[in-house]
């Protein structure tokens, strides 16, 4: 199955054969509104609590929409994950990101969600809305499922509009977060077969990420999807070395982990990042 064959159920029956990036583009380089709120104290909050509806207007179709956001106020950060992304208490933010407007079918991620010119507006109504049936929604706190869902419709409109490398890498990325969010949150109860579905979904999402961000570190000013660029060069580090290609990792993180203005997170996470490629490329190539 592809990436956006579950995407049907809107309306969108061949979608199966899209590549995010085309070989072609390949070959040519190697919010929320924050709302003050009363401290709740000894109830545990649910992920409800920490959502409330927010009004969006479609700079699609003009028309408006509700959609959940967050009260950043509420949010405790645990921390990041070696690919940066991060965890938090009581809530995977995550999957709030990516809005649909339930109207047209214009979706991009929340950070991003304006950022349309009238060509790739005229593109969504052309090849997204004649064959969006609408989006069903129910209560505020959104299924991985559901969440899922809005996040390929976002994809598939960066696809449609041709949205620069670096808007597609970060859909990809932040899809892939969503993906194992879903198999962390509800891995017991996937068969086999949906946990390697979604395990391949996943991955493929990661390269994805990949390829975009090697595109947009050599073509795009910086900064790129809000990051800086060692942030990029971190992420890229990150993604050269579970594709196996540990030269190119290494390549991203020493200057990364020589430079004196980098922030404590990403100098921790590069370190250890730094001894991950150092030991496998070792192992990999004793083996040889
Ligand atoms: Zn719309």
């Amino acid at each position: 199955m592809g990436l956006f064959s579950d995407l049907s159920s809107l309306g969108f029956e061949n979608e199966d054969d899209i590549e995010v990036f085309k070989k072609k583009d390949l070959e040519m380089v190697d919010e929320t509104e924050e709302i003050e709120d009363f401290e709740e104290k000894e109830k545990i909050p649910e992920e409800e609590d920490y959502l409330y509806e927010k009004n969006i207007e479609c700079p699609c179709c003009g028309l408006d929409f509700d959609a959940p956001a967050i009260f950043a106020s509420k949010m405790r950060p645990l921390g990041q994950g070696i690919d940066l992304r991060p965890k938090y208490e009581g809530i995977d933010p995550i999957k709030y990101e990516a809005l649909v407007c339930p109207i047209c079918g214009y979706a991009s991620l929340a950070t991003s969600f304006n950022d349309i010119d009238t060509m790739q507006v005229v593109k969504v109504q052309d090849k997204i809305t004649p064959q969006f049936v609408g989006l069903e929604t129910d209560g505020l706190v959104y299924s991985y499922d559901e969440a899922i869902v809005r996040y390929k419709m976002a994809l598939l409109c960066d696809v449609v509009t041709q949205a620069k490398n670096s808007k597609k890498a970060y859909t990809c990325l932040k899809l892939a977060w969503v993906i194992r969010g879903k198999l962390e949150s509800e891995g017991e109860s996937l068969t086999e077969e949906q946990k390697k579905q979604l395990e391949a979904d996943e991955d493929e999402c990661l390269d994805n990420a990949y390829e975009g961000f090697s595109m947009a570190n050599t073509s795009e000013d910086y900064p790129i999807c809000g990051m800086e660029e060692t942030t990029v060069e971190y992420l890229l580090s990150y993604l050269a070395y579970r594709k196996g290609k540990y030269k190119e990792a290494a390549k991203y993180i020493y200057p990364i982990i020589a430079n004196k203005n980098i922030s404590p997170t990403i100098k921790k996470l590069s370190l250890k990042l730094k001894d991950m490629i150092r030991n496998d490329y070792k192992a990999a190539t004793n083996k040889q």
